[in-house]
């Protein structure tokens, strides 16, 4: 860690070459703690500004900028500002708002600090360094008000309520799945929750990774004990991650005192990973064993109409309002994870918020293109349609015509269902394709094939099937 201090005493507002040092630091460190695709969004258009004794000035394109570095990415900020600064820095962002009457941008000679306003010309956003709640590393972003419910995490997010309000025979939960599921942002939800409906609780959220840090570091500092007391003195345990810590055997064993030391005295644990536990090959059986004393759920990906919900919030809590057919788009085209869906809306929201244009389906297009490139083509449906009808052998016009035989409804059944996941097509637009049926009763189908699918694997299987099978067609 590279240590400075900084004593000026007033705003140093041609500021000296060592503020460029401090911002290569500070913009390095946030690089390698975020995405790429967040670092260029959003860090990249920063600029230092000057030191002020204890004060950093950075410059934001604009409030929007402001509110969704603090809103998503504080902990990294604060992170770079401790890693830094050799004591504690206040971080002023200033924002070249419309409303403090500037275009938001300040000229820069290549190679060159840009030269800053006087502080006083620019508004004065907020200073960082909120810490959320403490020592519980909590972000506040993540509650349950704002994970959208859907049938593949509903089960999940029940179950994280009810551990919230302090139902203890859920321990331990642990909630598995794929990556940019949600995952975190139940485990935090459970945390924030929990800190304000049970007051006083001692609540904290770690991964595996910093846990192991932390016992790797009071090992080489012989302070193991002082490691075992911090966490042996938990109320509300929550532990992200648990897959890393497969092959660490000195960590696991740790946790599993911590575990056992908890769990007897009642204290709640919420556990999180990729997998189900008995596919964590590595992980100590013993701790295997006592994860199935709890409850297990997994979270799956989200079906098209959560994901639509899910832009829809993201606008709403942006204060964007996008247009519905470039909802739709985003919500068909990000459809394996929560993560890439949540970063296509900010690229396209930090591009419309820096030209000042209205987002198009087609524009929507052209800034996404790299990351659609890599993506599943575009189906119709009728290819769909074609698909289905061979796999279940049955002709193609069947699926359209007015028979109601079982094995065509539940061929046709099928065939809405993937239309409706794959083609982004609304219910009407659905049942106009299908002979001109009613919106409802393409709901109808929706519901049974979800239903078929969370309780019948084969078939759960088998949709996994059609669909690469449709992807593969379309290509
Ligand atoms: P995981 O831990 O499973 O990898 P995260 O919890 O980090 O995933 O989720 C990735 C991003 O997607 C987060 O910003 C999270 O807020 C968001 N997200 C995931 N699922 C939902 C949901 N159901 N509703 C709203 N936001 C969600
Ligand atoms: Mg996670």
């Amino acid at each position: 860690m590279s240590v400075r201090t900084f004593t000026s005493e007033s705003i140093e507002l041609f500021p000296d070459e060592n503020i460029l040092d401090i911002w290569k630091h500070f913009v390095e460190s946030l690089r390698s703690n975020l995405p790429r695709q967040a670092f260029e969004t959003w860090i990249q258009p920063m600029k230092p500004c000057a030191i002020d004794g204890e004060t950093f000035y950075v410059q934001v394109p604009s409030r929007f900028y402001y509110d969704w570095i603090e809103g998503h990415y504080a902990s990294q900020v604060e992170r770079a500002l401790e890693e830094t600064f050799s004591s504690p820095v206040k971080l002023v962002y200033m924002a070249a708002d419309k409303e403090a009457g500037d275009s938001g941008t300040v000229p820069t000679v290549p190679g060159s600090v840009p030269r800053c306003k006087s502080p006083a010309d620019y508004a004065v956003v907020s200073p960082s360094f909120s810490r959320g709640n403490g020592s519980t590393n909590l972000n506040p972003r993540y509650t349950f008000d704002t994970f959208i419910e859907g049938p593949p995490n509903r089960f999940a997010r029940a179950a994280s309520q009810a551990v919230a309000a302090g139902k203890t025979s859920y321990n331990p939960l642990l909630i598995y799945g794929g990556v940019g599921l949600g995952k975190t942002h139940l485990l935090q939800a459970i945390g924030n929750e929990a800190f304000v409906i049970r007051p006083g609780l001692n609540i904290k959220y770690i991964d595996s990774e910093n846990f192991t840090q932390d016992f790797v570091d009071a090992i080489k500092h012989n302070r193991a004990d002082e490691f075992s007391a911090k966490y042996r003195h938990i109320d509300v345990l929550l532990l992200d991650d648990v897959q890393f810590l497969v092959g660490r055997e000195r960590t696991q064993m740790e946790f599993f005192h911590t575990f056992n030391t908890l769990h007897q005295a009642g204290k709640q644990i919420v556990l999180t990973s990729d997998k189900p536990p008995r596919d964590l090959d590595g992980l100590d059986e013993r701790l295997v064993s006592r994860i199935g004393w709890g409850l297990v759920c997994d979270i799956g990906p989200p079906d098209f109409d959560t994901r639509v919900a899910i832009v829809l919030r993201l606008a709403e809590e942006e204060g964007h309002t996008l247009p519905a057919d470039v909802c739709t788009f985003l919500a068909e085209k990000f459809d394996k994870n929560v993560r890439d869906l949540e970063g296509a809306f900010v690229r396209l929201v930090a591009h419309a918020s820096l030209n000042g244009s209205r987002l198009t389906v087609e524009k929507a297009n052209h800034i996404l293109r790299d990351s659609l490139i890599f993506r599943k083509p575009s189906v119709t449906l009728s290819q769909i349609q074609l698909t289905v009808s061979s796999y279940y052998n049955i002709p193609a016009d069947l699926l359209i015509a007015k028979i109601r035989s079982q094995p065509v409804a539940k061929a046709r059944m099928v065939a809405m269902w993937l239309g409706l996941e794959m083609c982004g097509l609304s219910l009407k637009e659905i049942g106009r394709n299908f002979g001109n049926r009613d919106h409802t009763t393409v709901l109808h189908a929706k519901k049974k094939v979800n239903k078929w699918i969370k309780d019948d694997k084969e078939f759960s299987k088998s949709m996994e099937e059609l669909k690469e099978r449709i992807y593969d067609e379309a290509s």
